[in-house]
């Protein structure tokens, strides 16, 4: 059973089987995002052989400062623009220069989740062992425990946060700090010529300096979680129990920061060696200097773990662009809560967003004390989960690319039915299968459910499962049912070392001429290394149609008139004298009937007609 997100109060309509009818702006209240940027800088790509002298010139003529050049980044350019400036202007007149390859605002950012409110043996820290404690799910966390019996510690590992800072002396953090070792600590020299003075353990990038200070506790608290200083008797425990956190400030006080200086700390972490990057924060509009940034960390091999944002949105919708980035090396995580929820709040995405990681309710470490511990909530908080396993996988095997490590931690996680459709794993992370050394896997394994009224349709009809060959040599499989109502293809082949096949099963014609009842099967799948044989359960549940009536129970003036059916399935229309492009249905109790999540949409020449498909059948 779902419990409805919106207040009582809201003007809705209960419908007999419990669907129910919101405004979108209730349900979920993402409030529509402006697309700020900061009005003193902009960024440009030179053309590559272009007349340098006429750059020159056009940047004296528009009274623009160059405040940094990345020679990395296909020489991409910071201009510091005139206070009077007018940069949108700015911006065309430099792509209208045939100067550039492109200009472009810089944009701002904002971390994802901020402090809300001010440790693993008493069981706080339930993501990473969850036995029920604060109402949790037992085991809705990413085995923890099972998995530091394989791998525990990253200590050649470089994680960089690029956030609000860190808290330096922090109790449970000081010992895994990065060291920059060319560097000299106060003596206000740039030791090692790399444009940053005292950068020690860092940079903060809106001053230049080693300044990596947290002012926000976003930076500290997401620190905590990937690489907590762990057996110490103190505090919390990290994810990698040593790791070199490596930090860049460039997220302010209230968690606003800029592409430009988003950029410059990117760089930097390349620059400087690091191997996994936690990016926790999200802009709302695509930038080329960005994506610029992320490419050049991918060649140099970084994991680049993003937060899928806190807006409750669909990130295949084209709003939220950082976990958007189509590169191989980003791994976005959306955030569950102790039950394996999806969290209200977390962005989600079937193509856009990977898998989902404890994110609710999170205990780490804290700013303004060096024993302070705080819990926050957020898709940040889910990444650092990320982060600190990525790191975890990369001291294991210190040989994998990116994209392998990325393929450990997607096709080891737990299946979680809230998240089937809402991120690409349809799961959420699980550390022990990630560090997993099993040179062949088949996932998932978990048993799949099929039900729907005697006729079809079920749901789910398909699931597609991936052979991962891990190991040296070639893999030859085979897979195979028997039942007629299950089909699959292909049914053997081989899977090259490294490489991985996917064999997709479905429900076959037979299943809709099935009487009521319920049906068991198994997937088997043959290996000729590893595990040898793995078997999936299938189940077919068939149930006799319920007959449906709708109606409206909302408040008279509403203008709402939904139309009536018998039918089990159907479209049904609602019809109303407003606007319906903000309304959605909602299932909100599947008693004494079970259903389906409707689809839904509206007539596009009117926005007064909502459509909606559901489904209702007996469970008795
Ligand atoms: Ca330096
Ligand atoms: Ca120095
Ligand atoms: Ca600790």
């Amino acid at each position: 059973m779902k419990t409805s997100p919106c207040p009582p109060a809201l003007a809705g309509f209960v419908l007999p089987f419990g669907l129910f009818l919101c405004a979108e702006s209730v349900c979920s209240a993402p409030p529509p995002v402006p697309a700020p940027f900061r009005s003193d800088r902009l960024l440009i790509l030179p053309r590559s052989g272009g007349h340098r002298p006429a750059l020159a010139s056009l940047h004296q003529r528009t009274r623009v400062n160059v405040l940094r050049t990345f020679p990395a980044l296909q020489g991409l350019e910071v201009l510091e623009v005139p206070p009077d400036a007018d940069v949108p202007a700015l911006v065309e007149a430099y792509r209208q220069s045939g100067l550039v390859a492109h200009a472009e605002p810089d944009y701002l950012v904002r971390a994802v989740g901020l402090p809300n409110d001010p440790s693993f043996t008493n069981g706080t820290q339930w993501a990473l062992h969850n036995t029920g404690q604060q109402g949790g799910l037992p085991d809705a966390d990413i085995d923890a425990p099972e998995a530091w019996d394989l791998q525990s510690r990253a200590p050649n590992v470089v994680v960089a946060v690029i956030d609000s800072g860190i808290w330096r002396t922090h109790e449970d953090l000081a010992a895994n700090l990065w060291v920059n070792p060319a560097e000299t600590p106060g003596n206000g020299l740039d030791d090692d010529g790399n444009g940053y003075v005292d950068d020690v353990h860092g940079v903060n990038v809106t001053t230049g300096t080693g300044a990596i200070g947290d002012s926000a506790g976003h930076g500290t608290h997401l620190a905590g979680i990937l690489g907590a200083v762990t057996d110490n008797g103190k505090g919390v425990a990290g994810v990698a129990w040593q790791v070199q956190i490596m930090t860049c400030r460039f997220l302010n006080s209230a968690g606003h920061g800029s592409i430009s200086d988003a950029v410059a700390c990117i760089d930097y972490a390349r620059l400087m060696g690091a191997h996994v990057i936690n990016a926790s924060w999200v802009t709302t509009e695509a930038s080329t200097a960005l994506e610029l940034a992320v490419a050049s960390a991918r060649e140099a091999g970084i994991v680049f773990v993003a937060g899928a944002g806190n807006d409750g949105q669909d990130n295949d919708l084209p709003l939220i662009t950082l976990p958007n980035l189509a590169l191989d090396n980003v791994i976005a995580v959306a955030a569950t809560d102790a039950q394996d929820r999806l969290w209200n709040r977390s962005n989600f995405g079937a193509a856009n967003v990977d898998l989902a990681a404890p994110g609710v309710n999170i205990h780490s470490t804290f700013f303004i004390a060096d024993n302070n511990y705080a819990a926050m909530s957020g898709s940040s908080q889910a990444a650092a989960f990320v982060s600190g396993a990525a790191a975890l996988v990369r001291a294991a095997y210190s040989t994998a690319t990116p994209q392998e490590v990325i393929d450990r931690l997607l096709y080891s996680t737990d299946p979680v039915p809230a998240l089937r459709g809402r991120c690409r794993a349809g799961g959420r992370l699980n550390l022990r299968g990630a560090l997993d050394p099993a040179p062949v896997v088949v996932w998932p394994q978990a048993p799949v459910v099929s039900a729907g009224n005697r006729g079809g349709p079920f749901a789910p009809d398909a699931q597609a499962f991936l052979i991962l060959n891990r190991g040296a040599t070639p893999l030859p499989w085979s897979a195979s049912v028997t039942a007629s109502w299950l089909q699959l293809e292909p049914a053997s082949g081989t899977v090259s070392a490294g490489d991985k096949q996917t064999v997709s099963v479905a429900l076959s014609p037979v299943a809709a001429t099935l009487p009521r009842g319920e049906y068991t099967e198994r997937v088997e799948f043959l290996l000729q290394t590893g595990d040898g044989c793995v078997e999936v359960p299938w189940t077919l549940r068939i149930y006799e149609p319920a007959m449906v009536r709708l109606r409206s129970a909302g408040p008279a003036g509403s203008g709402l008139q939904l139309g009536l059916t018998g039918q089990p399935e159907a479209t049904y229309v609602a019809e109303s004298s407003t606007n319906f492009s903000s309304w959605r249905p909602l299932i909100t109790n599947a008693l004494p009937a079970s259903g389906d999540t409707p689809s839904f949409w509206s007539d596009p020449a009117t926005n007064r007609q909502l459509f909606f498909r559901a489904r209702v059948w007996q469970t008795n």
